[in-house]
């Protein structure tokens, strides 16, 4: 299996996993065009692309969705809630485009992939992170929760690789110059994960298992690298060789998992 993303961040969030020749994306917060672009510097070829798999319905992971979905031609997964969420807004338009509805908790298909769609606590209606198994190995991407719940720490705990938030540090958050409405959604219970809550989330894993770690969704006020790598050391996670930082720009290149 091999992962890799175009882009990380309150900005725009799209994530690629492969197995064989089953190419998905996990989300797509871009333009089409920066899509495109982002695709060709990881040298993925769009036509690859089996199917679009969607967490939530907020803008910076469907943004690009759709458009990209009617001109692949590639069926696009998502949770009822989200899709629901999705239906009432004006501007997004189905047509042309075959949607599946999973179910959390319940393992689904994709070709050479078993996906299962995982439940958490987050500010939208129905959101779901994935974990991807290939018989082999498995691969999870979990980003957007504001606490670990038991339920995360069963799914994600045996990762051969994980794309983990890692949005704030409390400390830059709670000085910052957001208003404070924000930083109670940002930080509360449905909101985002902070550095030490990915630390807790790490420390339950099964680390020698762990071919890579990619820290992601850092938010670009309220979080450094620095800290955020900080915070995996402090949590027993300090294997540079296996531990990364995923950037709004750039996201992360090909990674793969043996
Ligand atoms: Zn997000
Ligand atoms: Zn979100």
């Amino acid at each position: 299996m091999k992962i890799a993303s175009l882009g990380s961040g309150s900005k725009g969030n799209a994530t690629l996993v492969q197995s064989d020749d089953t190419l998905v994306m996990v989300d797509c917060g871009f333009s089409m065009r920066e899509t495109l672009a982002r695709l060709a510097r990881l040298g993925a070829d769009p036509a690859e692309i089996t199917a679009i798999l969607v967490t939530h319905e907020h803008g910076d992971h469907v943004r690009g969705v759709l458009p990209l979905a009617r001109r692949l031609g590639v069926p696009v997964y998502l949770s009822h809630g989200t899709g629901r969420a999705l239906a009432e807004r004006e501007r997004f338009d189905t047509r042309g485009v075959v949607l599946h509805e999973v179910r959390p908790g319940r393992a689904l298909t994709v070709g050479a992939l078993t996906v299962t769609p995982v439940p958490v606590p987050h500010d939208a209606r129905e959101p779901c992170q994935y974990v991807f198994d290939d018989q082999r190995r498995n691969v999870g991407v979990l980003t957007d929760l504001g606490t670990i719940t038991s339920h995360v720490v069963q799914a994600y705990g045996a990762c051969d690789a994980l794309v983990l938030e890692c949005n704030h540090d409390r400390d830059m958050l709670a000085m910052g110059h957001y208003p404070m409405s924000l930083k109670r959604r940002v930080g509360g219970q449905w909101g985002h994960l902070n550095n030490r809550q990915a630390g807790e989330l790490v420390t339950e894993m099964d680390q020698g298992r762990l071919q890579h770690l990619v820290l992601s969704h850092l938010s670009e006020d309220n979080n450094t690298p620095e800290h955020a790598l900080a915070a995996m050391a402090e949590a027993g996670f300090d294997d540079m060789q296996r531990l990364r930082v995923a950037s709004q720009g750039d996201g992360f290149p090909w990674l793969l998992v043996e």
